[in-house]
């Protein structure tokens, strides 16, 4: 007989943790996106004051987990010159680094993404050029997505911004009515992009992950299980694209 995983919710050194009950025979922890929440999968048998329990003793391993994002940022990057693999929808380009006069000029075409800068442009400036693309392309990407869902989901979103973080893929401030989204999303395939937005815009009908916002997802984007393991498939701790 195969019976349902059940969950519930714990917190945890100030730290909301999701807990999954199933069949299985030792507590398997992860962070995931996409707002790096931490999840515990668990035998059915193990109590709440023992997951506790096993919950602090690890809270060290938690914590590391979450330096390493941000030292992941810290490593040395990309050198952003010509021949480099670069991501933008899903989709690996080969960056063709051009000099021109004028303001930074971004573009795809085929399978090269051109990147025209100022002579002289150091790698800085190179970096600086394409993350403005990226969260430009965000930007343009939300209002129609934000007019899409409004409706179907009978929420309204009052205010929203793009910016380039280094933990999670999006977050909303339930009170303010305000929804962020990673710029790195512009890399991702856009159905990552619509899934962040719509698990974003549910927590304002339901705001942990337990089952209601489950089921509120399962209603509104049945897919999104296969986008979040996209998104999952490349986490943002590795910048490997
Ligand atoms: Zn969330």
């Amino acid at each position: 007989m195969v019976v349902a995983a059940k969950t519930s919710q714990l917190q945890v050194g100030g730290i909301e943790v999701e807990i999954i009950r199933k069949d299985i025979k030792n507590l398997h922890l992860s962070v995931r996106p996409p707002d790096g929440r931490v999840r515990v999968s668990a035998p059915r048998n193990v109590d709440d004051e023992a997951l506790r329990l096993a919950l602090v003793s690890r809270l060290n391993w938690i914590n590391k987990k979450q330096r390493m994002f941000q030292e992941a940022e810290r490593q040395p990057e990309r050198e952003m010159v010509s021949g480099e693999s670069h991501y933008f929808r899903g989709r690996r380009y080969r960056l063709v680094v051009e000099e021109h006069d004028g303001s930074p000029c971004i573009s795809a075409g085929g399978e090269f993404l051109h990147v025209g800068v100022r002579p002289g442009t150091d790698r800085e400036g190179r970096v600086k050029a394409m993350n403005d693309w990226y969260r430009q392309h965000v930007k343009d990407e939300i209002p129609g997505l934000v007019g899409k869902w409004e409706p179907v989901m009978g929420v309204s979103v009052a205010d929203w911004g793009v910016k380039r973080m280094k933990t999670r893929w999006g977050s909303c401030n339930v009170r303010a009515r305000r929804i962020w989204l990673n710029s790195e999303l512009a890399k991702k395939p856009p159905g990552c992009l619509e899934y962040v937005l719509v698990h974003e815009m549910a927590h304002l009908l339901e705001r942990g992950h337990g089952d209601g916002f489950k089921s509120l997802m399962d209603r509104f984007l049945p897919s999104w299980r296969l986008r979040q393991a996209e998104l999952e498939s490349h986490p943002l701790s590795q910048e490997a694209w």
